[in-house]
């Protein structure tokens, strides 16, 4: 093994597809990498098409990533300067704990989730700032697309248009086809526990809470046309109220369409998106996790979806006293995301940031210590890698 200090991915599912290619195709950046998952044939699968797309060499690991002991020990041996965690949200503290144990730099993509609460926050993942801090080292939190490109774009827009950003909408729709009546696109129990939860957004200081998918707009998403979008509680909506200041009101929408919530709410009805187990046949099942045993892989959804992805912010405030509003987006192809990595567009928008995140970690460009949010940090380097490593991105100016 090379004596430099590596990367060690965690999680072998659709985003670590992605994220660990791109890695490879950074390998002047991070020297060696180690991918470790629960199940090690998902590693193997992984390595296989990592060697056939990019000819680089990965190794690989098993790790059950509950265990804060056994990846404390799997660090040491791996012998890595950050470590990306790219496996449930279920496991955020777990391998925060073993990074700040061993001092090496962590970076995730969805904040922390209790297995048994569906309700996730940035709370305990915040409680460890002093500890990373004061370890000289960073935990970079919500390093995907939403969170995180989103929170870079907010801040890009704050850099470089308007002086104070009153009003932000980040606006997400996934317009590809998969052709089956009902699919998640990225892990099932994730997904759905997060769209059947009732809606929130802040305003004026103060969350506002909906019913599940109570608001609809009718969005026009530029090159994809009108799509309706239903205003859900999403992650980043927690730090960028926060960090954002001057802020008056913070909204997320994402597009659904028909079929996806009909099935959804039928599932629901019937109970199948329960997270308490229930005895069938003197046996405990968790509904939601049978459900995701029956749904197909999100990974194996890429060769068969088509269309396209919009996720961008718009983002309404001042600019020398007078008022301005931009939109500011990505669009990715979902074909185009298959052909480069064999996954689909939700994996793709996810896995790339991953990457990004992790090399400004990793070569120090992105040194503030403690536990950071991606829009706590200077935009540029990040906007500049999403144009060279497959997201680039684009900002109109929109009437008022
Ligand atoms: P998948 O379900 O496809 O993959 C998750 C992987 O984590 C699997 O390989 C799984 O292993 C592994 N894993 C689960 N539990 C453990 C454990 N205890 N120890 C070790 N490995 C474990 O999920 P995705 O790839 O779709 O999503 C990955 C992450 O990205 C999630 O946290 C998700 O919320 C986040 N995400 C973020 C987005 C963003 O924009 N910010 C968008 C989409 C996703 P096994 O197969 O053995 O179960």
């Amino acid at each position: 093994m090379n004596n430099k200090k590596g990367i060690l991915i965690i999680g072998a599912g659709g985003v670590s597809m992605v994220a660990t290619i791109k890695c490879a195709k950074n390998i002047d950046t991070f020297g060696h990498i180690t991918l470790a998952s629960r199940t090690l044939s998902k590693c193997e699968n992984i390595a296989k098409t990592v060697l056939e797309k990019t000819g680089i060499k990965i190794d690989i690991a098993q790790i059950d990533a509950d265990d804060t002991q056994a990846l404390i020990e799997l660090i040491k041996k791996v012998n890595c300067k950050v470590v990306l965690n790219v496996a449930l949200p279920y496991q955020d503290l777990t391998i925060m704990d073993a990074c700040s144990a061993t001092n090496t730099h962590y970076i995730d993509t969805a904040n922390y989730e209790h297995p048994d609460i569906a309700k996730f926050e940035y709370k305990e993942q915040w409680a460890r700032n002093d500890d990373f801090a004061s370890k000289n080292l960073t935990a970079l939190l919500g390093s995907g697309f939403d969170p995180g490109v989103t929170g870079v774009f907010v801040k890009y827009i704050q850099q470089n248009y308007l002086d104070t950003i009153e009003y932000i909408d980040i606006m997400d729709c996934n317009a590809g086809d998969h052709g089956y009546a009902f699919a998640t696109n990225f892990n099932p129990e994730i997904n759905l526990r997060e769209v059947s939860a009732n809606g929130r957004y802040w305003e004026d200081g103060k969350w506002i809470e909906t019913k599940p998918l109570e608001i609809r707009v009718d969005h026009d998403y530029p090159e994809v046309g009108v799509k309706p979008s239903y205003l859900l509680y999403h992650e980043e909506l927690e730090s960028l109220s926060k960090n954002i200041k001057g802020l008056k009101r913070i909204r997320f929408f994402m597009t659904f369409g028909d079929s996806y919530i009909q099935h959804m709410n039928c599932l629901q009805n019937v109970g199948m998106l329960g997270i308490e187990p229930v005895i069938h046949n003197g046996q405990k099942i968790v509904p939601i996790e049978f459900l995701k045993t029956l749904l197909p892989d999100p990974a194996s959804l890429g060769e068969r979806t088509h269309g396209k992805t919009n996720i961008g912010c718009i983002c309404e405030g001042l600019k020398d006293g007078i008022r301005k509003k931009y939109y500011i987006y990505n669009i990715c192809d979902h074909q185009e995301c298959y052909a480069e990595t064999c996954s689909q567009a939700v994996s793709y928008t996810t896995g790339v940031p991953a990457m990004i995140g992790s090399k400004l970690v990793y070569n120090n460009t992105w040194n503030l210590r403690g536990t950071r949010n991606v829009e706590e940090f200077d935009s540029t380097a990040f906007m500049n890698e999403l144009n060279s490593q497959g997201l680039p991105w684009k900002v109109i100016e929109l009437d008022l």
